[in-house]
């Protein structure tokens, strides 16, 4: 019998060349042109050529989504199917948009310039998941019966809230749209879902992919459009009961008063970090935390909320680590992100690869660059790993989010002053310890200020743990079981006994 031949590889230029991504918004189930005719460009990254030209939805095309989002939320047609009928509707969902992993990540990959490879890898089988957890987790939550004076039955239940507005960044497009559709549509929520400006198109497809599955038209919204118009109108408008948002701090601030402003509707946010990475001379294996300290900071090309971009090391493992690093950086070295042998691709937009480079001109002023520090090439968004070190702490590159691939490299000397600088910081998101101590592993644990702690790895994630932050990173996690609570009010109905 003949050896089985080698799958054809995929020409990823030959599928983009002859894609057509959705472009209207998508309401009451239908692609609709905005209400003004406006449109945005959204632009490849790589090439800076623009992909499309997408509907710009404003406050109308908004009021249109929420008022389709409230009729269907009303009629029932999907808020009182049963748990189990709306779990098996989102499992549905999970394995199309597996299906249809190969378009998916062609459009994340053209718009926000990730590696093919990681929205092949990550982005569509993390969303996928995301969907699968909630189908299969929202038929097995109970009511209560709590104890009360005899004569009388209290019945507790989680009811959903109504009309869920998502407001979301374009960093991994579709798992953080998944992270708020998934727990809001399983607990009979419908959503109206605004995506980031730079990645309206995987979203958009998504949505009608969400159709193909079987959730019902006018229950999953999508209004592509600029944050201060689309964003802010879902953010201030009156019908929406609940915002759930990702993105910076500064715009999720906005949303506290744009909730404030309107009708005090709950708002979620989960914002931005600027998290440690400490590494102890007792960490038992130096060359994986190098590798990871690179995945760490240097995955997503640096545009991830969680990412390390604070590397703490004790000063005896200084030189030998950052050896290390360097040596392990060289795999992040960014190419064309269709490429499936490329492990990073460009930055989202010019005016995110300005704001790093902007960045590492201070860096130049207030320390000393060790590893790259140029843009590469004069086309597309691409930018070299890059190691900074001798900062002082209080430097912006140290302070500041960033959201590149700019990592700070900062010595210390005792366990006490890595948790004080590990802790000295505006944000509270994520942080990493390596040690092979488990002593000191849960010790600096419990006194880091930070949503998740991963030790002896880094940025651990599942949709079976809760992912939010403290301080200036927000509340309200995202994935879990708990995220079922964000989405739901608690309703007791009381039966006298005559
Ligand atoms: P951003 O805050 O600029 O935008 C996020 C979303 O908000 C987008 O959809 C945008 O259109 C919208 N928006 C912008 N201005 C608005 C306004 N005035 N009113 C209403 N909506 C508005 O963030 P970004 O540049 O898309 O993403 C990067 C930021 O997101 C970083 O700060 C990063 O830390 C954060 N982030 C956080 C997480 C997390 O889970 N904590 C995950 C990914 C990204």
């Amino acid at each position: 019998m003949p050896a089985p031949s080698a799958p054809t590889p995929i020409d990823w230029h030959a599928r983009a060349a002859g894609l057509k991504p959705p472009t209207d918004a998508l309401i009451d189930g239908r692609p609709v042109p905005a209400i003004s005719g406006s449109t945005f460009d959204v632009v490849n990254p790589a090439t800076e050529e623009v992909l499309v030209s997408v509907s710009a939805c404003d406050a109308a095309d908004v009021d249109a989504a929420v008022v389709a989002a409230r009729r269907a939320f009303d009629d029932g047609r999907w808020s009182r199917l049963s748990a189990a009928e709306r779990g098996a509707v989102l499992n549905r969902f999970a394995d199309l948009l597996l299906d249809h992993s190969d378009e998916l990540a062609l459009l994340v990959t053209l718009e926000m310039g990730k590696a093919i490879t990681d929205s092949l890898d990550v982005e569509i089988p993390g969303a996928a998941a995301v969907f699968r957890y909630y189908g299969e987790v929202i038929d097995k939550i109970p009511g209560e019966l709590p104890p009360t004076a005899d004569g009388s039955v209290a019945m507790v239940r989680r009811v959903p809230l109504g009309v869920i507005g998502a407001v979301v960044p374009w960093n991994f497009p579709l798992d953080i749209a998944a992270w708020k559709l998934a727990p809001a549509l399983a607990a009979g929520n419908s959503v109206v879902l605004k995506p980031a400006e730079e990645s309206p198109l995987s979203a958009l497809r998504m949505a009608e992919i969400a159709l193909d599955a079987g959730i019902p038209a006018g229950v999953f919204n999508v209004v592509p459009g600029l944050g201060a118009t689309a964003g802010a109108a879902l953010g201030r408008h009156p019908d929406v009961d609940c915002l759930t948002f990702t993105g910076s701090t500064e715009v999720g601030k906005k949303f506290l008063a744009y909730s404030a402003e309107s009708n005090m509707k709950q708002v979620w946010l989960e914002c931005g970090g600027k998290s440690p990475n400490i590494v102890f001379a007792d960490c038992a294996d130096l060359e994986q935390a190098a590798e990871m300290a690179c995945f760490g900071i240097f995955g997503n090309q640096g545009e991830v909320c969680s990412a390390n971009s604070r590397l703490l090391i004790q000063r005896d493992i200084v030189d030998e680590f950052a050896a290390a690093l360097i040596d392990k950086a060289a795999a992040y070295l960014p190419g064309d992100p269709l490429d499936p042998a490329s492990s990073a691709g460009a930055m989202v937009s010019r005016k995110q690869l300005d704001l790093v480079l902007r960045y590492i001109d201070r860096a130049h002023t207030d320390g000393r660059i060790i590893l790259g520090g140029n843009r590469i090439g004069d086309t597309g968004f691409f930018l070299e790993p890059t190691v900074v070190t001798d900062l002082p702490v209080d430097s912006p590159v140290v302070t500041d989010e960033i959201f590149g691939p700019l990592l700070a490299m900062i010595p210390f000397d005792t366990e006490e002053e890595a948790v004080a600088l590990a802790n000295d910081t505006p944000y509270g998101l994520a942080a990493s310890v390596w040690t092979a101590s488990l002593d000191r592993a849960l010790r600096v644990s419990e006194a880091l200020h930070a949503g998740t702690v991963s030790i002896n790895t880094v940025d651990a994630l599942s949709p079976g743990t809760p992912f939010g932050g403290f301080k200036g990173s927000g509340f309200g996690a995202d994935l879990s079981i708990h995220a079922i609570d964000k989405f739901t009010g608690l309703k007791t109905t009381w039966i006298a006994r005559r």
